[in-house]
């Protein structure tokens, strides 16, 4: 910066007043002139051109010289603007992916995305950007709302964490994000983890609630509703999982019209012992009438081996003289292959043709 004060009978100086046309250098009698010493050191070690080309403008902060509003933002904001929390990239990124691989909703995993990048609008994040804006928590007032404190230290969170089966959780020191939940993966397995990370979803929503609309929230029912979310992609997962299975979700038992028998089956296979059969038939009142169980060292796919004991109770209620039957298994494909009296081309579709 030039301290140097510029007299009135040097208001319309141009740079090109400073330079020696002729040789192309500066005119250091010139620049001693109106200069200090330090000024003209400084001044004196901008490289000219021989060429001596017209001026042009040029952004001083990138080393292209091309203007970017991220070295503005670091120069008005004396570099802070990124925050003292920011996760380093390759943290950030290792405990992303380890996040991404737990089950929880999309939603969740979005927010503890921009947690590690440091990305949620705490007041401490916003206060970067907007000069002079208050970072203060101002549910607690005890210190500036960060997303450590809004998470884990802030006196709500600590409330919610207390009333939840994470409580220790809450009693870390770590001073970032991205260590605070790298320790929570270690420590506990994949499920447990997704439930932490939700209930700090949990909070951070209750946090906004809270401010927005002024309800403070209660502690039991962060945590409730951390864990109805957590359960609904535990819902999701087995009904995806039995899907993929092939197979019908399990319902309670009922009994069987009057003078109707009711077969169950259900089929296992264990490494080592093969393929299990079981079979239990009831009459209405729920009375067990026969009971029969079958292995086979066969390693038959699910829908075959449920289709196997469909056959193995038909013929034990058969046996035992019962010929008014309602079968109740809990393969979804061997069901509506009997239901069709078809199994197309499918591996079990012999055995359902012998049923
Ligand atoms: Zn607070």
């Amino acid at each position: 910066m030039v301290i140097s004060p510029r007299g009135n009978e040097n208001a319309d100086l141009r740079v090109s007043s400073l330079i020696s046309p002729n040789v192309a250098c500066w005119n250091f009698d010139r620049l001693h002139q109106l200069f200090l010493p330090f000024e003209c050191d400084r001044i004196a070690s901008i490289p000219l051109s021989s060429r001596l080309p017209g001026d042009s403008i040029c952004w001083d902060l990138e080393r292209s010289g091309q203007y970017t509003v991220k070295s503005a933002y670091k120069t008005i904001f004396n570099d802070n603007w990124k925050g003292d929390e920011e996760a380093t990239s390759v943290a950030a990124h290792t405990i992303w992916k380890k996040i991404w691989q737990i089950q929880a909703l999309p939603r969740v995993k979005v927010f503890a995305w921009r947690a590690c990048q440091n990305a949620l609008p705490t007041r401490r994040n916003i206060s970067y950007r907007i000069k002079d804006y208050d970072s203060e928590c101002c549910i607690c007032e005890r210190d500036f709302e960060s997303t450590l404190h809004a998470l884990r230290d802030c006196k709500l969170a600590r409330d919610v964490w207390r009333k939840s089966r994470f409580a220790h959780v809450a009693l870390s020191r770590t001073s970032s994000i991205v260590d605070w939940w790298e320790g929570c993966l270690a420590e506990f397995d994949e499920f447990d983890a997704a439930s932490i990370i939700t209930l700090c979803w949990a909070i951070w929503g209750a946090r906004n609630s809270w401010i927005m609309e002024g309800v403070a929230p209660v502690p039991e029912d962060v945590v409730s509703y951390a864990k109805k979310t957590s359960s609904e992609v535990g819902d999701a997962l087995i009904k995806k999982n039995t899907k993929a299975a092939g197979m019908a979700l399990p319902a309670s038992w009922s009994p069987p019209s009057p003078s109707y028998y009711k077969v169950n089956v259900d089929a296992g296979f264990i490494d080592g012992l093969g393929s299990g059969l079981g079979v239990v038939v009831r009459d209405e009142n729920g009375g067990v009438l026969v009971c029969g169980a079958a292995q086979s060292q066969d390693r038959w796919d699910t829908a075959t081996a449920e289709a196997k004991a469909v056959m193995f109770g038909l013929q034990l209620a058969k046996d035992a003289g019962m010929d008014k039957l309602v079968v109740e298994g809990d393969c979804l494909q061997v069901i509506q292959a009997l239901k069709n009296r078809s199994a197309g081309a499918s591996s079990f579709s012999l055995i359902i043709e012998d049923i």
